[in-house]
């Protein structure tokens, strides 16, 4: 079976930018993919190349197999939901949701039809009569993924739709937005610079740097596994240890990454460390540990005994907690 989205050795350079450089990918169909990456590192040119709106400067994308070259957006079978939502405000919600297949031709009750069924789909059933402007960020935010689904695209891609919500919402909405997707099953690409969202919504992740992809892998393995230290420190809050710190650590002279919450207060520990910071974050308390001039940082789960400020503390880790990624990572 083709993939989803393939994409060869593609470039996207603007003057001497390169935005997307030599990128290899492939997305598979069904699957959640994001595209997690800190702001620049040409996530959403990668986006812009599947939907037609960029062409690559080199290189070859497919979609379901097909060469993507000189196939308008349009006749790509591919859909976006942008970030800002991009809503008609003078249009109410149905004929928003309707407006691609009005476009098309398609007869009025027949649209209205399908625009009240994706409606439904995003949980606002009832709605269509409303403009825009009465509606909250979420609600607009489904309005948007509605008009994007009723023309029932095989690929989904999604440039951080839930980037204006508030947290409460962007949670609600991550969790109604994977269900979407499995029920649907269409294959969803899904951009974000939030490596929480990003871990607990995709079926895998590439992580994006300076327009290359790190690292592709399930969120386990990039938040388990990261190949170098960019990976460890950008996913998630890792401790990253240089060579020198390993190897005083008692492992070889490699960069490490150590998790924070795989750290281990107290005991007989062979390792010594001054406390410097506390922070309460509600379910966990964050560490600050000073090892004579290295900085290391430790999760400490809400229960668990806390230590003062300054105080000298033992600390040890499972070694299988302490992930090596090389001498050049
Ligand atoms: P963000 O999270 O901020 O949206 P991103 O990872 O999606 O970032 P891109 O928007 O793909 O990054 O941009 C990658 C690089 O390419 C940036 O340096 C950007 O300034 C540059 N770039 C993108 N589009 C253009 C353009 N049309 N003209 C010139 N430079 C561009």
């Amino acid at each position: 079976m083709p993939h989803a989205v393939t994409f060869q050795k593609v470039s996207r350079h603007f003057g001497n930018v390169r935005a997307v450089d030599a990128v290899d990918l492939e997305v598979e169909v069904g699957e959640f993919f994001a595209m997690l990456g800190p702001s620049g590192s040409g996530k959403t040119t990668c986006l812009r190349l599947i939907a037609g709106f960029e062409q690559p400067t080199a290189g070859h994308i497919e979609i379901f197999g097909e060469t993507a070259e000189g196939v308008p957006p349009y006749r790509r079978n591919v859909n976006t939901v942008f970030q800002d939502y991009a809503l008609f405000p003078h249009l109410n919600v149905a004929d928003n949701v309707a407006y691609g297949q009005m476009i098309r031709g398609v007869a009025k009750a027949e649209r209205l039809r399908d625009a009240e069924a994706a409606l439904e789909m995003v949980k606002l059933p009832g709605y269509g009569s409303r403009k825009p402007g009465q509606l909250s960020g979420g609600q607009r935010q489904r309005v948007a993924l509605a008009r994007a689904l009723v023309n029932k695209p095989k690929v989904l891609l999604l440039d951080e739709p839930l980037g204006a919500l508030d947290l409460k919402l962007r949670e609600q909405m991550q969790e109604e937005l994977k269900a979407l997707q499995r029920a649907l099953g269409i294959t969803f690409v899904f951009v974000t610079h939030d490596q929480g969202e990003a871990l607990s919504m995709a079926d895998r992740i590439a992580v994006f740097d300076h327009g290359k992809i790190m690292q592709t892998g399930t969120p386990e393995e990039i938040y388990r596994r990261p190949k170098t230290r960019f990976v460890a420190d950008f996913v998630g809050s890792s401790n990253v240890l240089s060579p020198d710190l390993t190897r005083r650590l008692g492992g070889p002279a490699e960069w490490a990454s150590l998790r924070p919450e795989d750290i281990r207060l107290g005991g007989e520990a062979r390792h010594e460390a001054q406390v410097t910071s506390l922070s309460f974050l509600g379910s966990a308390t964050r560490v600050t540990l000073d090892l004579a001039g290295e900085k290391l940082t430790v999760l400490l789960p809400a229960g668990t005994d806390v230590p003062a400020q300054g105080a000298s503390v033992r600390f040890s880790w499972d070694p299988s907690a302490l992930h090596l990624m090389g001498p050049q990572a």
